[in-house]
């Protein structure tokens, strides 16, 4: 059927704890055996950034056993000339303990094995359209100007095509900057989605020459691009976050009192990379306290209220601090892992915050920066045990690596402001 569509190269594709998308191409000629055998990847240059040699951080070196990249026929997207396909990463026979992928995969499971829970997420996605370094038209918020363009037509329906529900598309607050919503989802799949829509919205803006930036903070003095991520829990088809006549059922708020005990070190996985701490700025739409509110979208943990007359059976959890550049398995994971922790300690998260959560000061805040992010991570030993201290190790790791090599840039906004002093 491939062939058919005149497919030349499946993507064996996978994301790195760096949050970046990469593959490995198997042809369509050889694409029976590569899928069975998986293909073979140096465990060295599963997450390497940024650095494009041997990095000295990582825990792998040239003398280590190659993982495998064996697809899930599930994920498969058509891109022609090119197909791309997800794959988990095998050591020897066994999912590899850094896989985020097969870790969320065997969690959740756990989970509905165990309690009978189960998860359903969404994404947010906010993106820039940019040509030559610069946003590709100058089309403002819910500008009909902006939705005329051929490009975001063709990014919809690649993206129908491939499966993925979409809901809502926005013409956003930056100049070419779009928000496309997408239906909800079982938890994996929903992360699976992420991977997929980002290679698809890349693919086709790429064909039409325009690059499809998912930076958190591309440009100064423009909105940032974040990806909130909406969050509700489950027992058969029950979603267990709502309860008639409140904001959010007595599981729910255990499982918000969870979200926000670990608050300060899920942000170094929400936003985990320099940029995104550009971002998160006072008045910016992006969270910087750790709040929760009724429909608050100043608030790091935003409970919607989607319809005219309320929640009803839709009761989720918003949590904005997400940015494009994620490692979705990993995000989903620590968030779940968080709320779980929430639920068996039954914690309280005290009552929402429904005013300008920007002007109170009163209000702990998010880190400021992925150091300090990176370290809130290292130190919650509670949260590291829960998602596998492995994992968590090695992603602190890669992640260590961009900031200190970050830290030792000059910028061109220094060079401006100190070389003449
Ligand atoms: N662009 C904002 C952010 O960076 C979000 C705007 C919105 O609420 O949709 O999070
Ligand atoms: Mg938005
Ligand atoms: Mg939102």
């Amino acid at each position: 059927e491939l062939k058919r569509k005149g497919i030349d190269v499946v993507r064996f594709t996978w994301i790195g704890l760096d949050g970046f998308v990469r593959f490995k191409g198997a042809h369509i000629d050889h694409l029976e055996e590569m899928a069975k055998s998986g293909i073979g990847l140096t465990k060295a240059m599963f997450s390497f950034t940024p650095m494009d040699y041997i990095s000295p951080y990582g825990s792998f070196g040239p003398e280590d056993q190659d993982v495998f990249l064996v697809p899930d026929p599930a994920t498969l997207v058509t891109l022609p000339p090119y197909a791309s396909v997800l794959c988990d990463l095998y050591d020897g026979d066994r999912p590899w303990e850094l896989d985020a992928r097969s870790k969320l995969r065997s969690y959740l499971e756990k989970l509905r094995e165990k309690e009978g829970f189960s998860f359903m997420s969404s994404f947010e996605y906010e993106f820039y359209l940019v040509k030559d370094g610069k946003p590709f038209n100058d089309a403002r918020c819910f500008d009909p100007q902006g939705m005329n363009d051929i490009i975001i037509t063709r990014i919809v329906s690649s993206l129908k095509s491939n499966g993925i529900d979409v809901l809502r598309v926005i013409k956003e607050y930056g100049p070419a900057q779009y928000e496309i919503d997408v239906m909800h989802r079982d938890s994996l799949r929903s992360a699976d989605e992420f991977v997929m829509f980002k290679e698809i919205v890349k693919n086709e803006a790429y064909n039409l020459g325009v690059e499809a930036n998912f930076m958190p903070k591309p440009f100064n003095n423009l909105a940032g691009s974040g990806l909130h991520l909406n969050l509700s829990m489950w027992e058969g088809n029950k979603n267990l976050f709502y309860s008639e006549g409140k904001e959010l059922s007595e599981i729910g708020t255990w499982f918000l009192g969870g979200i926000l005990k670990h608050a300060r070190a899920l942000t170094a996985i929400a936003a985990p990379t320099v940029n995104s701490y550009k971002r998160l700025r006072s008045g910016s739409w992006a969270p910087t306290k750790i709040t929760y509110g009724v429909n608050n979208k100043s608030a790091m943990i935003r409970l919607p209220t989607p319809y005219r007359g309320g929640m009803g059976k839709d009761t989720r959890l918003e949590y904005r601090v997400p940015d494009p550049l994620v490692n979705p398995y990993l995000l989903v994971l620590a968030v779940i892992s968080a709320g779980m922790d929430g639920i068996s300690k039954r914690l309280d998260p005290g009552p929402p915050v429904n005013e300008n959560s920007y002007l109170k000061e009163e209000i702990p805040e998010i880190p400021r920066n992925l150091r300090e992010a990176l370290n809130e991570l290292n130190h919650d030993v509670e949260l590291k045990g829960m998602i596998g201290e492995r994992l968590i190790d090695e992603f602190l790791k890669v992640k260590m690596a961009e900031v200190d090599e970050y830290e030792g840039n000059v910028t061109e906004w220094e060079y401006k402001t100190y070389s003449k002093m």
